[in-house]
């Protein structure tokens, strides 16, 4: 029996208070410049367990958070209610409707193996680790969204606990029903998503690692390539300062990378003609380019697994302006000794139409989305947050907006949240959410406030212990 057990009667899955055994490895994810201080964790089994955590923080007038993997961890809980889904893994596919529905825990990666046993694919992102519902109620930008969309674009149906403990299922012409894709944690708490999923056993895929020398001119290269190719071509530019450390493979130890990765949804022969002129640029470390299973997607970005400090700040671009590379470069380029991973995805295409049934996700005009990522010290604004919002500011005059997804929580939160979406639909976001959520009871995240509300009840600065 743990402390929080009694508050919590006929709870299926586990409660876990400050002390008790488990409680620090069920707060911690994969981000940790914060961590969770929640008074009690639950760790949920299924809905009903979600509406019995959400009915206590309601009763004692608690925040909720919610965290799956932690990889999107931003505005921690401080004494309030946490709902971890990790336990919540199930996956169903049904291949007659091409769709999928997942509960509150599941990653990416238990999709990708379900799916594909059926010659079908999710809209995953670059990490089969990430959670499927965080990602996705943010909009969720897939290795395949130049063909296909944002992840949002495709739900078809979410299961929800709301603010007052009550489960409904939300479908298509209902408000909540646009808010939800879109507009984050903001209006409950999912505990199941049904979204579709895409005829693709094998594409065209890979990465090319360029070496430092290289780097400047790989980086103005691909924004001039990206102008030239079609469709079903999705990727991203990565420059990477990769740590001189014992872990990291030797050909790229201590180097800063240019990493052009590539997601084409074609022949192999089609993928080979279209990225032609990117390995004429020079001579590649490492070359990974060929038709691969969409179960070795994960390869294409190669990303750590481990929890780690992280710092992210991002722009959505009306255009790569041709000026923006040297601007970049002369901030956290190879010689400036400022250490920053850069990362621009190409947007576009079936990212810029709304879906039949429209949705909160802002920015369809954006042709590429520059994302920084830095190493802060600890959890408070410090000198890493000024360097990815120094970068990002370098793209304002061609900057749209945001993208949740790659928004973090700093003093710049609410500014950058309301950057996330066209101002009618931000207005629409604050009046549904004063409907379902009047007392911003779930705040812990990329927080829309309530119609009417102040917005310094959101981010509440740091906690770490
Ligand atoms: C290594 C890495 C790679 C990434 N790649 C991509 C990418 O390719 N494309 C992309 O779009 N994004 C990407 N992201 C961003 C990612 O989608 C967000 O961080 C997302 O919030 C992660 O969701 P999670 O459930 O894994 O994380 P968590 O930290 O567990 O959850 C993040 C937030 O999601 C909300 N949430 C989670 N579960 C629920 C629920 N059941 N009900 C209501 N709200 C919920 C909560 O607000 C929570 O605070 C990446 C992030 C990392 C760290």
């Amino acid at each position: 029996m743990t402390t929080s057990q009694p508050l919590l009667a006929g709870l299926g899955g586990v409660a876990l208070g400050p002390g008790d055994a488990g409680y620090d490895a069920a707060r911690s994810g994969v981000q940790r410049s914060y961590l969770h201080r929640p008074s009690v964790i639950v760790q949920a089994d299924g809905p009903a367990d979600v509406r019995l955590a959400v009915r206590r923080a309601a009763q004692q007038g608690l925040t909720v958070a919610v965290q799956a993997t932690g990889h999107g961890l931003n505005v921690p809980s401080d004494g309030g209610v946490l709902i971890d889904t990790s336990r919540m893994t199930e996956v169903r596919v049904d291949p007659a409707s091409r769709t999928a529905w997942v509960a509150a825990g599941a990653r990416w990666e238990h999709v990708i193996e379900a799916a594909w046993e059926h010659g079908l694919a999710p809209l995953s992102g670059s990490s089969p680790d990430v959670g499927v519902v965080g990602y996705t109620l943010s909009g969720g930008l897939g290795l395949l969204s130049r063909t296909f969309g944002y992840a949002a674009d495709h739900v078809r149906r979410v299961d929800l606990v709301t603010a007052d403990g009550e489960s409904r299922t939300v479908t298509p012409g209902e408000d909540l029903f646009w808010a939800l894709r879109g507009g984050g944690g903001n209006f409950g708490v999912v505990t199941g998503l049904e979204f579709a999923l895409f005829p693709v056993e094998r594409m065209y895929g890979g990465g090319l690692y360029f070496d430092t020398e290289h780097l400047p001119a790989v980086f103005r290269a691909y924004r001039e390539w990206t102008a030239t190719v079609p469709d079903s071509m999705s990727s991203s530019i990565g420059l990477i300062p990769m740590p001189d450390v014992p872990g990291v493979p030797p050909p790229l130890r201590g180097r800063h990378l240019a990493h052009v990765r590539i997601a084409h949804l074609g022949t192999a022969d089609s993928g080979e003609r279209l990225v032609a002129p990117l390995r004429a640029l020079g001579p590649r470390l490492v070359d990974t380019l060929g038709e691969m299973p969409f179960t070795a997607s994960g390869t294409i970005h190669n990303e750590p697994k481990q929890p780690r400090n992280f710092y992210c700040a991002n722009a959505m671009l009306a255009e790569f302006a041709p000026a923006l590379p040297d601007a970049v470069l002369d901030l956290v380029g190879p010689g400036t000794g400022v250490f920053a991973v850069v990362q621009v995805n190409h947007l576009g295409a079936a990212l810029a139409k709304q879906p039949e049934e429209a949705n909160a996700v802002g920015h369809r005009g954006a042709s590429h989305v520059l994302r920084v990522v830095t190493l802060p010290q600890g959890p408070g604004r410090d000198a890493a947050h000024d360097v990815a919002h120094g970068v990002t500011g370098a793209a304002a005059p061609w900057t749209l907006g945001r993208s949740p997804n790659f928004v973090q929580g700093d003093e710049r939160a609410h500014e950058q949240t309301r950057q996330c979406y066209e101002p009618a639909a931000f207005d629409r976001l604050t009046a549904l959410k004063a409907v379902h959520d009047p007392q911003n009871v779930f705040r812990c995240n990329v927080n829309i406030p309530p119609a009417g509300h102040s917005e310094s009840t959101a981010f509440r600065g740091s906690a770490r212990d």
